[in-house]
């Protein structure tokens, strides 16, 4: 699971030598650790003219102490220059009064200064509105244009740095905070290229320290992997946790869970009998799921059997759609609850030597978008967290060279921790992200497949 190469590049021979041959050259990720209070750990760049920064400014001074304007006297901001000014760790660029094809080169006149002064993992997020709630068709191909930019900046930026486009809708600026602490921090180090829409949404997150403070979880697969750092994420940020993975597991699981405070069921989510047992074992409900168990059966169509299909859809796709609905049907998912799928972009892009996968992942992405309308009714959002290649012992198994291609084949040129899915997990999770639902968000570095 661990990736020499990366370790290689770092090195000083190595840089040396994967410059000289134009190797690829992954940068050292910088990842959120326990205990770190401020999102942005530097100078955060505010520019653009529209009205979403006046929703920024009055929480600016909580990412970072270090703020500053692109021009002389905005928001009453120090002005920021490459040459005068520290290296800028964030920026922050509001694009929503960009209606005119003319006013396009602003993107370019704010960043093209920037890229000599950036930091090491500099984050970048550009705002706008969704063009389908613009009736002007100029103005909608504007700000449908920002995600060309987005995506493009992603694949320069380089320096282990990442780029994401928010579209801001009614409502949705009392929610950028918790989107730009997630977005601008090292908690999103593996997401890159991403465009989601923020709407309204009635709750939001008390203590920063501990989003989820008060709220209770379940974790499918939690034993190990990707599942097992999920629940440690939540419980971090104060979830009470339960962690269900295979009897199999049950040593792993149940140390898991003592050392996190929480609890172990044990259930197999494919039998007959795991939705009454599950809604037996959450007596008092919940307030987010997880359905973070999976598993992969690889063959080309042509070889694939009835095993290996069946057992994919059921893990991945039937089980959280049936304990889902238990769960509804028992009135055990709180109001203002929180689902989140893990899809994969196998599910997005499609994968060869993985059609069972990819129909289940590409299913589990439905299932969002079809169960939000009716969820959103009683608050509740559903979400799907699309990782692309993440180091764990399910991508251990891949043979070499297939497994080298997927690490690489990403802005970052390397693989992502299980860390970073957990941390997008956890951001779904808050009572301020009701304000998006039904939508997708890949945590792969900005992979190359499905871009
Ligand atoms: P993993 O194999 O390490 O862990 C999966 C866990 O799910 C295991 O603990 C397993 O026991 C549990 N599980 C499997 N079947 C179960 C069942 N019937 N009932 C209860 N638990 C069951 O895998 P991972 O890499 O941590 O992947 C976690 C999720 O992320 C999966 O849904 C996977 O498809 C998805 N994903 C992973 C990657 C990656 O690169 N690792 C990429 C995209 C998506």
């Amino acid at each position: 699971m661990s990736d020499r190469y990366l370790a290689f590049a770092n090195s000083p021979t190595g840089r040396r030598l994967v410059g000289a041959l134009g190797l690829p050259a992954p940068v050292r990720l910088e990842r959120w650790m326990a205990g770190r209070v401020r999102p942005v750990d530097g100078a955060l760049l505010l520019g653009g003219e529209g009205d979403l920064l006046k929703a920024v400014l009055p929480f600016a001074n909580k990412l970072t102490d270090q703020l500053f304007a692109a021009r002389d006297g905005q928001l009453e901001l120090p002005r920021w220059t490459a040459e005068h000014g520290p290296k800028l760790k964030a920026l922050v660029f509001d694009a929503s009064h960009l209606t005119r094809f003319e006013q396009l080169i602003e993107l370019r006149d704010f960043f093209q200064p920037t890229f000599k002064g950036l930091a090491n993992s500099p984050r970048v997020v550009v705002l706008g509105r969704a063009p389908e709630s613009l009736k002007d068709p100029v103005a909608a191909s504007v700000q449908r244009s920002l995600e060309g930019f987005t995506r493009s900046l992603g694949k320069e930026i380089r320096r282990g740095g990442s780029v994401q486009l928010l579209y801001v809708g009614k409502g949705g600026d009392q929610q950028l905070e918790g989107a730009l602490r997630f977005f601008l921090s090292p908690k999103s180090a593996y997401v890159s290229g991403q465009v989601l829409r923020l709407g309204a949404c009635a709750e939001q997150v008390r203590d920063w320290t501990r989003p989820l403070a008060g709220k209770k979880a379940l974790v499918t697969g939690a034993s190990r992997g990707i599942g097992a750092s999920i629940a440690e994420v939540l419980a971090r940020d104060g979830a009470e946790v339960v962690l269900l993975d295979v009897p199999q597991a049950a040593d792993a699981l149940q140390a898991l869970a003592a050392r996190l405070g929480g609890r172990a069921v044990t259930l197999d989510i494919c039998a007959e009998d795991a939705p009454q047992r599950l809604v037996e074992a959450l007596p008092e409900g919940l307030d987010i799921v997880v359905h973070n168990a999976g598993i992969t059966r690889d063959k080309t169509l042509a070889k694939m059997s009835d095993a290996f299909w069946n057992s994919v859809i059921d893990v991945n796709l039937k089980a959280p759609q049936v304990l889902t609905q238990a769960l509804l049907d028992a009135d055990k998912l709180h109001d203002n609850g929180r689902v989140v799928l893990i899809a994969s972009i196998s599910g997005i892009a499609g994968n060869m030597g993985q059609t069972n996968y990819a129909v289940s992942k590409a299913g589990v992405i439905g299932l969002a978008q079809a169960w939000a309308p009716a969820l959103g009714k009683k608050g509740i959002s559903i979400n799907a967290v699309a990782p692309g290649f993440i180091e764990t012992q399910m991508t251990a198994a891949i043979p070499l060279g297939i497994r080298e291609a997927g690490r690489r084949m990403n802005s970052m040129s390397q693989g992502g921790l299980p860390q970073d899915v957990a941390e997008a997990v956890a951001w779904f999770a808050q009572p301020g992200s009701g304000a998006v639902t039904a939508q997708v968000l890949r945590v792969c570095g900005q992979s190359l497949l499905g871009a």
